[in-house]
């Protein structure tokens, strides 16, 4: 029994850490990954790394579990929580892949290479360099838009990536706790504590639920003094917030807004940032459109996605991309249009869907069954080749019959496995977090739609979020942080 176990316990530790592959196998293509968001990471989840000497490129050696980031700004849940290691996610793969943390900086379409660079703090001899490839994957996501709008990028906080996320925590507590400095003017306190959301879309909605609920749950516990001036308004240029949901939970998040007293401000356009207010422009009572100044202490930028320098200068070797502005341009097989060896998951293709991790995840997927297939078209082509040689010097009828018929076996494997569908969505529905534990849901199920807001919803958001996450350690971290923060409060030190 001891041996057993121990035979079980090698087989899985093996299983963990495949031998290094000290130099590409030069019969093998090389496919190079950028990114290590939800497109990069499906299609490496699902993709056969014995087929190709396969190369990871990303500045983050982590996946982030975006969808509950905006609990991290808070101390909801710990942004260790929802990170998984990118390094021990490919140890379980079955043959090696190489990982470099580093930002690809240019894409040499016409040389087949990437310039790599690596941009921490501790710096080798080497810290910029090229690595070449026969296949090439971008998913290198998107940044913050900012759409030229003086000061944001100097004053504003966004939330996409982990530090972002800090970032705010710290700026929240900062605030309370500079608003309750020793003889600070009333009018300064009510701007320090006065919390500004630009941008109506989920992010800015889950963020501005988040903040309201940690302020009713724990900062006027712990610190009554804020009570009085701590607001949070929510700005949207658009006519209402969430343009993705249906009316009906459009109309119950902003009535749940009002409850929860956080201002609603649409209509009203941010154009510019001081450090300590921002101009909006609006439509007066009459008629006439004003510019207005509002006051902040915390700044969260949440208005949506722009293209990366990376992709941009990608489409611009690219003629067949020459109209493309919102990312590049991809067919139905994600192929980046005007090449043949490259393509693009996630926020960097464009591929008339939105911009989301639902999407991103599917065309990861999708990529990879692709991969893989053309892997095997490639190994029964060759099969099939050794097999008309065969039978062109087998010396009897029925040798050439019994290859005859292996023949016809593999050429139908064959029409099979290239058979493969163009990209298709299968749009599962969205859900968001509104706050005061609620949420909004639009699904689609079967042929009907689910469009539901509330308690209950907010238990199918937090069980389907739970489900969602990467592994079985980050679900675990996930519902104890909930647990925590239910039992004890959030942690409200900086
Ligand atoms: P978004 O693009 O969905 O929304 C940005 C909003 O900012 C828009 O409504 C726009 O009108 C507004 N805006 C832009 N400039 C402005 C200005 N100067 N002043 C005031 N308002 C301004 O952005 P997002 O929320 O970051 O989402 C990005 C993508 O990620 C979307 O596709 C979204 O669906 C997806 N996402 C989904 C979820 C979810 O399903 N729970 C959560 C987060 C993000």
């Amino acid at each position: 029994a001891i041996g057993g176990i121990a035979y079980v316990g090698y087989n899985i530790w093996e299983m963990r850490n495949p031998h290094d592959q000290p130099n590409p196998d030069p019969s093998k293509k090389t496919l190079v990954i950028l990114g290590t968001g939800w497109g990069s990471v499906s299609l490496l989840k699902k993709l056969d790394t014995e087929n190709y000497n396969v190369v990871v490129v990303s500045p983050r050696n982590y996946f982030l579990f975006t969808p509950l980031l905006p609990s991290c700004t808070t101390g909801t849940i710990e942004h260790r929580s929802i990170m998984e290691p990118i390094r021990n996610f490919l140890r379980h793969k079955k043959a090696a892949v190489k990982y470099y943390e580093a930002e690809a900086t240019k894409i040499d379409y016409e040389r087949k290479v990437v310039v790599i660079n690596d941009d921490s703090e501790i710096k080798g001899d080497v810290s910029s360099t090229e690595v070449p490839f026969d296949m090439l994957v971008v998913g290198v996501g998107a940044e913050n838009a900012t759409f030229g709008i003086p000061g944001v990028r100097e004053h504003g906080l966004f939330l996409k990536e982990v530090g972002d996320a800090q970032r705010i925590r710290n700026r929240i507590m900062d605030c309370c706790e500079t608003a309750t400095f020793k003889d600070q003017d009333p009018e300064e306190v009510k701007r320090l504590l006065h919390m500004v959301v630009v941008g109506g879309g989920p992010t800015g909605v889950e963020f501005a639920g988040e903040l309201q609920d940690f302020f009713n749950s724990d900062l006027k516990k712990w610190i009554p003094d804020i009570k009085e001036n701590f607001h949070v308004t929510l700005v949207e240029a658009l006519p209402n917030v969430l343009p993705m949901f249906s009316k009906q939970l459009i109309d119950y998040t902003e009535k749940t807004f009002q409850e929860e007293t956080i201002t609603i401000r649409t209509k009203t356009m941010v154009k510019n940032v001081t450090d300590k207010y921002i101009e909006a422009e609006s439509v007066g009572p009459d008629g006439q459109k004003q510019l207005e100044r509002i006051p902040y202490g915390l700044l969260v930028w949440a208005t949506g996605n722009a293209v990366r320098p990376v992709v941009n200068d990608l489409i611009s070797q690219i003629p067949a991309q020459k109209n493309s502005r919102r990312g590049l341009a991809v067919n139905e097989y994600l192929v980046v249009k005007g090449t043949e060896n490259v393509w693009a998951v996630g926020d960097c293709a464009v591929a008339n869907y939105a911009p989301t991790a639902q999407v991103a995840a599917q065309e990861g997927a999708f990529l990879a069954r692709m991969f893989n297939n053309m892997a095997k078209t490639q190994e029964i082509q060759s099969q099939l080749a050794e097999l008309s040689q065969a039978q062109e010097v087998a010396p009897t009828k029925e040798a050439r019959d019994e290859i005859f018929a292996n023949i016809k076996d593999l050429q139908k494997r064959l029409r099979r496995v290239q058979s493969i569908n163009p990209f298709e969505y299968s749009h599962q529905g969205s859900l968001a977090y509104i706050g005061s534990d609620k949420a909004v849901a639009d699904i689609s199920w079967f042929a009907g739609n689910l469009a539901s807001g509330g308690t209950i919803t907010y238990f199918f958001w937090r069980s389907a979020y739970l489900s969602m996450c990467f592994s079985t350690r980050n679900r675990v971290l996930v519902f104890m942080d909930w647990l925590k923060a239910k039992v004890f409060g959030r942690d409200v030190s900086r």
